[in-house]
């Protein structure tokens, strides 16, 4: 049985396309893949792949490996499917196999579920095989597999933040080297926590305003006469541009890079084990918020409700995570004001209930006359790997 981890982002939010940076960290929950080599009991020499999971109970999918082509397979198991394809592209012979998925990570909440499941994937079919891949190449295929054969566009931070981030760190990523960085992050130490509000919101507009901000930052860069924002060298470099829309996306790549570096030397220089490092990244995650609100325009009500209510309830920031337009909110809080509620100090730490920021988005959203949010305990978690069999 192979584990492979959801993500949250930290900072860096459509930066990933103009060349930027991100800082992703593996999360505790994640997609686990049973496998086992499919015999070949008709001796026709076919290899098949059978793909089951908890969370799709009704679809078992089998496909046949050599007829594989983009397109062919369609709904969840294009995900699987597609990083069979994509290793046996790069030249890796995949055995037939039998993959059983369960999660815990919730699926379109943005917190990765797709790279997780192909992640997960991709180490059981790779050790099925004897295949020796390493990380990085295995980042590439998991990608390839989202976007040519699942036929979504994304960029690199989803698979390298489930195949290469380290429990109590975050992962740097330069999008535009693709190189990475480990960065010590454990808010458990210096007494915070990270929590997850899924707002269990997801807006129809999303794909198209996608599309449209890439295309605006493209514009953009174009008029600037550089080859993307991420060689922008500062938020004067905007005054040139006319059309004030685009001023306000550039604004916003440029500022969320900063924001990068700036978590990235607080946590460099705390060693991520101080208690102001977290007050501080907590005042830069709602700047970010405010930003991707105002500026970048991606923001959608239920996380501005959620980001000011965590606020106000003691959190010491918020912002969306995301492409926007639906999904979750992260929020960096102290940690009593995440779990002890309530009867406080009393009980497990699962046992004791809703905190005040919990307490208060809930209160939020009830009023609004919202589904209530789901809530998730995150911690810098370690990256795929095999986790029994
Ligand atoms: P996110 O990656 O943010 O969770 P996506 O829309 O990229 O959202 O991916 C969600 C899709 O991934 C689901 O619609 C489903 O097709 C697939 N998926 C995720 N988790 C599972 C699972 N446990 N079983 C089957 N399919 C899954
Ligand atoms: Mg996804």
């Amino acid at each position: 049985m192979w584990l492979a981890p959801g993500r949250a982002n930290l900072m860096g939010e459509h930066t990933d396309y103009n060349d930027g940076f991100v800082l992703p960290f593996a999360l505790g929950q994640g997609v686990t893949a049973a496998a086992a080599r499919n015999p070949d009991r008709t001796g026709s020499g076919k290899r098949r792949l059978t793909l089951c999971s908890r969370q799709q109970p009704s679809d078992i999918v089998e496909v046949d490996l050599d007829g594989l082509a983009p397109g062919r397979v369609t709904g969840w198991a294009a995900y699987p499917a597609g990083v069979a394809w994509a290793l046996e592209a790069a030249g890796h012979r995949v055995p037939g196999a039998c993959i059983a998925i369960d999660s815990d990570v919730p699926a379109g909440a943005g917190l990765s579920s797709s790279a997780a499941l192909e992640c997960a994937t991709a180490l059981a079919l790779t050790s099925l095989g004897g295949l020796d891949v390493p990380r990085a190449e295995l980042v590439t295929i998991a990608r390839r597999a989202e976007n040519e054969f699942a036929g979504v566009p994304t960029g690199i931070m989803d698979q390298s933040a489930s195949l290469l981030c380290r429990a109590g760190h975050a992962l740097l990523l330069d999008c535009r080297s693709l190189e990475s960085a480990q960065v010590p992050f454990d808010p458990a130490a210096a007494g915070a926590g990270l929590l997850l509000i899924n707002t269990r919101a997801r807006h129809e507009l999303s794909d198209g305003e996608y599309g449209q901000r890439r295309a605006e930052c493209e514009e953009a860069a174009r008029r600037l006469g550089i080859p993307s924002l991420r060689f922008l060298t500062g938020v004067a470099d905007t005054d040139s541009l006319a059309d004030p829309v685009l001023r306000r996306r550039v604004r916003h790549v440029f500022t969320d890079n900063q924001r990068v570096l700036e978590v990235v030397a607080l946590l460099r220089a705390s060693s991520g084990a101080s208690a102001d490092t977290y007050r501080e990244i907590g005042r830069l995650l709602t700047q970010a918020h405010v930003s991707l609100r105002d500026d970048f325009e991606v923001s959608w009500p239920e996380a501005d409700v959620a980001v000011e209510a965590a606020v106000a309830a003691g959190a010491y920031g918020a912002r969306m995570i995301g492409g926007g337009f639906g999904g979750s909110v992260l929020a960096l809080v102290p940690a009593a004001a995440s779990a002890a509620g309530g009867g406080a100090g009393s009980g497990p730490v699962a046992d004791r209930g809703s905190g005040p920021v919990r307490d208060a988005v809930t209160a939020a959203f009830a009023r609004n006359g919202w589904t209530a949010p789901e809530f998730l305990d995150a911690m810098p978690a370690d990256s795929a790997r095999q986790v029994g069999g």
